[in-house]
């Protein structure tokens, strides 16, 4: 497994950021599998695309591709604030890979974040840029990716190791039972399964989840009951296989 940026591609680029594009999308291309269907190569897509980077010919999954040098971290940079909002609620929003590379251009981990993991909460708002800049006023985003349930971010690499792709698709197709469209069911889901995943646990109660009722509330003010919602979240999480119903009020994590 090669785990180094092909630097020849950079020579006929000046900035760096449009080096470490073609390196890091070439590296994908030659290195990794499609993590939905485990095709054993996904391929570049031509630049005009506006926010793809990637796409697997066998199953036409889409991807986009953002690289940072040094740790992970909780974070990476995105395009456009507002563009990432619409993105969010549309169904072609891609996935979306995170790479880390070194000084001398090692790739050590990639993760994966599917795109039905993406909430308004997790898309953080940039200050504009400065009015001297090319393109003052323009807003862009990071993506909080460290805010999303554990299940929502699939290491792919991890220290230069490459996990086994049907290990990958086989995690890939389970937590895609989370997938729903509408955007605020998304949240509750997403929060719900993040309060349920901070349980040290594997047995809990409905008295444990009722612990994080502050801090739901402060994320959804509108809602009048806060009680109600976690039991028909937890209902949910049961149906799609996360979680078990063991007794009245208890429950046993599955995944
Ligand atoms: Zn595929």
């Amino acid at each position: 497994m090669n785990f180094s940026f092909d630097t020849s591609l950079a020579e006929n680029y000046r900035s760096n950021s449009q080096k470490i594009r073609v390196m890091s999308e070439s590296w994908v291309e030659n290195n990794v599998f499609c993590p939905i269907c485990g095709n054993n190569q996904i391929s570049n897509l031509d630049n005009n695309m506006p926010v793809a980077d990637l796409r697997c010919d066998n199953c036409g999954g889409i991807y986009e591709l953002k690289s940072k040098k040094g740790e992970i971290g909780n974070k990476v940079i995105d395009g456009a604030y507002s563009t990432m909002l619409e993105r969010i609620n549309s169904s072609s929003n891609p996935d979306l890979f995170v790479l880390s590379y070194t000084e001398n251009y090692q790739v050590t981990d990639l993760i994966l974040i599917p795109k039905f993991f993406f909430v308004e909460s997790i898309i953080e708002r940039r200050k504009p840029l400065a009015p001297t800049a090319k393109r003052a006023g323009w807003i862009g985003c990071n993506i909080v990716f460290g805010d999303i349930p554990s299940q929502g971010r699939i290491k792919i690499v991890e220290n230069q190791k490459m996990y086994d792709p049907a290990e990958i698709v086989e995690r890939y197709a389970q937590v895609r039972k989370l997938q729903t469209d509408n955007i605020e069911n998304r949240g509750w889901l997403m929060d719900v399964l993040s309060c349920v995943n901070s349980i040290d646990t594997v047995d809990f109660s409905l008295k444990d989840m009722y612990s994080f009722v502050e801090k739901l509330r402060k994320k959804h003010i509108n809602n009048k009951n806060i009680e109600a919602k976690i039991r028909q979240q937890l209902q949910i999480l049961r149906d799609k296989g996360f979680i078990e119903f063991t007794a009245r009020g208890h429950y046993r994590k599955l995944l």
